[in-house]
């Protein structure tokens, strides 16, 4: 896995998080579902790097996360959309693990990674939620996300993200570049978490003032932790006399994260299914092979 300069998946830390692009690619920008379009980050580094942004699988990279140790916050496909319709939970993937050739859908396989991994926080996110319904039961470990950026189509959107069987559950709301509809605000209390940040690129937009403030407001209410990106810095600066909600003690952006239920202290002598563990993850927890051979 590669590292990631995206400021919320920091590990805790403090070190820079991780990148698990096991899927690369999407079709959002042609097909509307996308506002964002041609101003798609992901495509842009895509054909930098002379890359297809063809939706493809990269079963090598099923396993990646087992070898980082330390507790640490990754991103899954950001460079992409793993809950496209293009993909499909079902479909039978062939990969190498350390017992030779293993084969599982494509489902399993990512989701014994992540109970492998009950050390790392695994953030998903899509602007497609109605296709996390394919997915059945996510990991405790899993925190499932939702992009969403303009003002209109949320009523189904919150309906495909209250279906949604995670525990964990968090609103991208960037980059914000219409005020959130009151269906948004009235229902934040579904999500743990609410990112808000502004259009960067080549086409920088800064959200207005008022529709950040309503949004943190709501999110106060409703006990929601807040992370503003550090790109609506400018905004805060300019409007600093009304914008006390806005910065945290230390005088630096409200910046919270998604808590983590289960202390870790807990699971470190411990797998999932209770059996104890050596240092070296899973080598004598016989279900674990299993589920993982
Ligand atoms: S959903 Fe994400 S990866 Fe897909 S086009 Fe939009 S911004 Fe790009």
């Amino acid at each position: 896995m590669n590292h990631t300069d995206i400021e919320y998946l920091a590990n805790p830390d403090g070190s820079r998080g991780y990148a698990w692009n096991l899927y690369t690619g999407c079709n959002h920008w042609k097909t509307g579902v996308c506002p964002v379009g041609e101003n798609c980050w992901a495509k842009s580094m895509a054909h930098r790097f002379h890359r297809s942004f063809e939706p493809i699988l990269h079963p090598e990279k099923l396993l990646e996360p087992l070898s980082v140790k330390k507790p640490s916050r990754i991103g899954v496909c950001f460079t992409g959309d793993l809950f496209g319709d293009w993909v499909d939970p079902d479909q039978e993937v062939v990969y190498e693990n350390k017992y030779g050739f293993t084969q599982h859908h494509l489902r399993a396989s990512i989701f014994n990674t992540l109970k492998q991994c009950y050390q790392h926080q695994f953030f998903f996110l899509t602007k497609n939620p109605k296709g996390y319904s394919a997915w059945r039961h996510f990991p405790d470990n899993a925190y499932c996300g939702v992009s969403f950026c303009k003002s209109g189509g949320y009523t189904g959107i919150y309906a495909h993200m209250k279906e949604l069987d995670a525990k964990h559950k968090w609103l991208s709301l960037e980059p914000l570049l219409e005020r959130m509809p009151q269906g948004v605000l009235e229902n934040i209390g579904l999500y743990d978490w609410c990112v808000i940040g502004a259009q960067s690129g080549r086409h920088p937009i800064m959200p207005k003032i008022e529709w950040v403030k309503e949004i943190v407001e709501a999110c106060d209410k409703t006990k929601v932790k807040i992370w503003l990106k550090n790109n609506l810095r400018p905004l805060i600066v300019s409007n600093l006399y009304q914008c006390g909600w806005a910065v945290q003690g230390d005088g630096n952006l409200r910046q919270e994260l998604p808590v983590r239920e289960t202390k870790l202290e807990d699971l470190e002598d411990k797998c999932p299914h209770g059996e104890s563990l050596c240092s070296d993850c899973g080598e004598k927890c016989a279900q674990r092979k299993q589920e993982c051979s």
